[in-house]
């Protein structure tokens, strides 16, 4: 059996954004992830499917691996063969016990190679607006535990030297013991008016930051109920904050918001939210399947010089189209004859990605304004027009082009099954109170999800509805909602901006 070998990967501090490179690359080739709490789940995505997966993280409910045992699952797994990757928070060799693991590895002749992480103090500072050096105000940094906060003779800290620290200093794992931390600084001749902060969840959309003075801090972070994980900064560029603070400028720092797009489409809304600071919560209530009889749309293929044109309404639509073509041999240029037509910029950038440039892309989307836009090309009569569209779509395109003389064509490219993936946690969070927003692409979104956790428990619930467009706000209406917002136009970046501004006139 090959030998297997151990990476020491630093996750970095929260934001999934912070992993570095050679961490995302070494996951990727992971057999096995051992990872603790403080993780963002969604690197673990990072690691094949298939990769054996285990938490040895504290949680209050959960059985805990001790240190030891940590140490022998990571050299019995890479004894085993497999690739490890131990997945730490923030950097592995900064109070992370990453240095015991690495000497277990060492012991015990096993291969291993450390990814440094970027450490909460360096990070959290960033995104609380504290720079840890500053040519007038720090030339030197001190990252200290804070877990052993007392002021014995065998303390591992000098609190005397501590104190006269010309630096900022940064304690780890000190909430607890905050208010002994700054007794300590003081009594050994720290100033008390020392600008100090406490910086809960950094980099996080639940990042939260209490400011005052080395005096007042322990105070006022007992009052804001500020618990771990958190750092206590010391030192005067903890005043620069104010003119500095970008991250909790963000329109929608700590805003849950549901996602309920198919999985492999949610990811474009989830990343627009998470960069203006939304925490989502993805609740895929739809997945796209190929269709239950394929043979309408290979039909549709063998009959493409048949049609005069053809209409795609969504990126779905396009794949289908496209992978059907390759099943045939074909590709693009099948296509030759026809006049295109995209509905939504996204639609319209799809048929690109595979050669086509849109003849039409219509400035609305519904029904009657596609088969208006289309008229404006040509006389409808007798036009035969191919739409590739979901078992679910709404008939009115359909309609709206008959009725002008057209010969249309409906089949079926893709099939919307219910998803019902995280239903549960969302109506869960519903019921607390919890969500801020929920968000429908689709009225196939509407359906299913409403359907799982009913009309009722939304409209019992604080969460404001975001609705793409009017067809899927008819669906909400239709299901006992009225949506808070609608997007103008259609597309993912406008349903993004209008709760910012929805966010933004609340205030
Ligand atoms: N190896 C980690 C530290 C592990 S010790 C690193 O390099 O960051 C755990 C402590 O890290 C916590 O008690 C807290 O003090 C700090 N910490 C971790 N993540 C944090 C975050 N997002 N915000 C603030 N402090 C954090």
């Amino acid at each position: 059996m090959s030998r297997g070998c151990v990476y020491l990967v630093g996750a970095g501090p929260g934001d999934p954004g912070l992993l570095t490179l050679r961490g995302r690359e070494v996951l990727a080739l992971a057999d096995v992830v051992v990872y603790d709490a403080l993780i963002p789940p969604r690197l673990l995505e990072y690691a094949p499917a298939a990769a054996e997966r285990i938490y040895v993280g504290k949680r209050a409910s959960h059985h805990t691996l001790g240190q030891d045992e940590i140490n022998r699952l990571l050299v019995a797994k890479a004894q085993g063969g497999a690739c490890v990757v131990r997945l730490k928070g923030g950097d592995p060799y900064v109070f992370g016990r990453g240095g015991e693991e690495a000497l277990a590895l060492a012991a015990a002749g096993i291969e291993f190679e450390v990814v440094p992480g970027v450490t909460a103090a360096v990070a959290a500072a960033a995104y609380a607006g504290i720079p840890l050096t500053h040519r007038d105000l720090a030339s030197a940094v001190g990252l200290v535990t804070g877990h052993e906060a007392d002021d014995k003779a065998d303390s591992a800290l000098d609190w005397e030297a501590l104190a006269r620290w010309k630096g900022t200093l940064v304690f780890y794992m000190g909430v607890a013991n905050l208010p002994a931390i700054s007794r300590n600084l003081i009594a050994h001749g720290r100033a008390g008016t020392t600008p100090a902060a406490v910086i809960h969840g950094g980099t996080t959309p639940r990042q939260k930051v209490v400011s005052g003075t080395l005096e007042s801090l322990a105070a006022l972070a007992a009052e804001a109920g500020l618990a771990p994980p958190a750092i206590i900064l010391v030192g005067a560029v903890v005043a620069l904050r104010e003119r500095l603070n970008w991250f909790e400028r963000r329109p929608l720092l700590g805003r849950r918001i549901v996602v309920t797009r198919s999985r492999a489409q949610a990811s474009e809304l989830s990343r627009r939210l998470e960069a203006l600071g939304a925490e989502t919560i993805e609740a895929p209530a739809i997945r796209i399947e190929p269709p239950a009889d394929a043979s309408d749309l290979r039909q549709a293929v063998a009959d493409r010089a048949s049609f005069d044109w053809v209409v795609f309404t969504s990126t779905n639509g396009v794949d289908a189209w496209f992978q059907t073509l390759a099943a045939a041999g074909l590709d693009a240029r099948a296509l030759a004859g026809c006049m295109v037509a995209a509905i939504g910029p996204a639609t319209a950038e799809r048929l690109a990605q595979f050669g086509l440039r849109a003849d039409l892309e219509p400035e609305k989307f519904t029904g009657a304004a596609v088969a208006a836009a289309l008229a404006t090309k040509q006389d409808l009569a007798g036009v035969r027009v191919l739409l590739p569209r979901a078992d679910i779509a709404p008939k009115e395109l359909a309609e709206a082009l008959a009725s002008r003389g057209a010969a249309v064509r409906e089949v079926v490219a893709y099939r919307t099954a219910a998803d019902l993936s995280n239903v549960e946690t969302v109506a869960r969070m519903l019921a607390q109170n919890e969500i801020d927003w929920l968000t429908f692409t689709s009225s196939s979104t509407v359906k299913n999800l409403v359907e799982a956790i009913g009309a009722e428990r939304v409209r019992a619930s604080r969460a404001r509805i975001a609705s793409i467009g009017p067809t899927t706000s008819e669906t909400l209406r239709r299901s006992g909602l009225e949506p808070d917002v609608e997007a103008d136009p259609h597309t993912i970046p406008a349903l993004v901006d209008a709760i910012v501004k929805r966010e933004r006139a609340a205030v």
